[in-house]
């Protein structure tokens, strides 16, 4: 077991997800370090996803793109999509703030809940978070409201900045959505920003009181119900004495989705 101190912790989105969905996972990926290796697929889109991140940013700041367009002639395409469907919030308008790569930090409870925008644009009526995603577009919209990337995200710029709720919105822009990249938008307000501080507060102190007992008497995290669905995928399974079945996922469907816990700090 590790020596935690969880007035130190610094917890992304990716933290929360994987808190939510199942405590014990989380304790076997993040405290004991039983995480699984990256397949080659997964890995390519990581980089792949890397570099479109990268290219943005330069793009933003002004610097030279050639070295990574020659490298990869499909992510200049992309850039080049996704300009064309979105010029009025990648161009800049004067007296407006723009940051790529954007970090926000704010402590509760002593975690650092940490953010890291793509782009923030902000001018005096309304701050928009702008996200870029190298994977395709959800059926649903209800499941990228619901996560902790997009509450998160809109909380700490509402925490952290002048702005109230109903002056933030969020934008995905999924890239590689054909004819053309596709966007979807997510607005704030008061309400929202009430239920995702009530949430946040039950999960922040149930971690606390997992993580005092996981430290002084090395008591597991808690697992989620015998039937739940997250088991039915989760490389932990025979670990976790569960469905038998699950034994026999290949390392390519129990692998973790380590995009999202990518800017693991603790
Ligand atoms: S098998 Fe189920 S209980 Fe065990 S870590 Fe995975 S999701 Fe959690």
């Amino acid at each position: 077991m590790q020596s935690i101190n969880p007035q130190l912790l610094r917890l992304s989105q990716g933290h929360l997800n994987l808190l939510q969905t199942c405590p014990r996972k989380f304790q076997h990926i993040y405290f004991d370090q039983l995480g699984s290796p990256t397949s080659p697929e997964q890995q390519d889109r990581q980089n792949w996803g890397s570099r479109f991140h990268l290219l943005m940013q330069q793009r933003e700041l002004g610097l030279p793109v050639e070295s990574l367009v020659q490298e990869d002639p499909q992510l200049q395409r992309w850039v080049t999509s996704l300009v064309s469907a979105a010029p009025e919030i990648l161009t800049p308008a004067p007296e407006t703030f723009r940051q790529s790569e954007h970090c926000r930090t704010l402590n509760v409870q002593g975690y650092l809940l940490t953010v890291i925008y793509d782009l923030l644009i902000a001018d005096s009526q309304q701050a928009q978070i702008l996200d870029w995603k190298t994977y395709p577009q959800p059926k649903h919209k209800e499941w990228l409201e619901k996560d902790w990337q997009t509450r998160l995200y809109l909380y700490v710029l509402a925490e952290t900045s002048d702005y109230v709720a109903e002056q933030i919105s969020m934008t995905y822009w999924f890239v590689q959505s054909q004819p053309q990249p596709q966007s979807l938008k997510f607005t704030y307000d008061h309400r929202h920003h009430e239920q995702t501080r009530q949430d946040l507060t039950r999960l922040l102190t149930q971690l606390t009181v997992w993580l005092q007992r996981y430290k002084d008497a090395g008591e597991a995290f808690p697992q989620v119900s015998e039937t739940a669905i997250p088991c039915r995928s989760c490389n932990f399974a025979v670990r976790c004495q569960r469905a038998l079945e699950n034994s026999a996922f290949s390392s390519r469907q129990s692998v973790l989705n380590l995009a999202e816990i990518e800017e693991v700090s603790i």
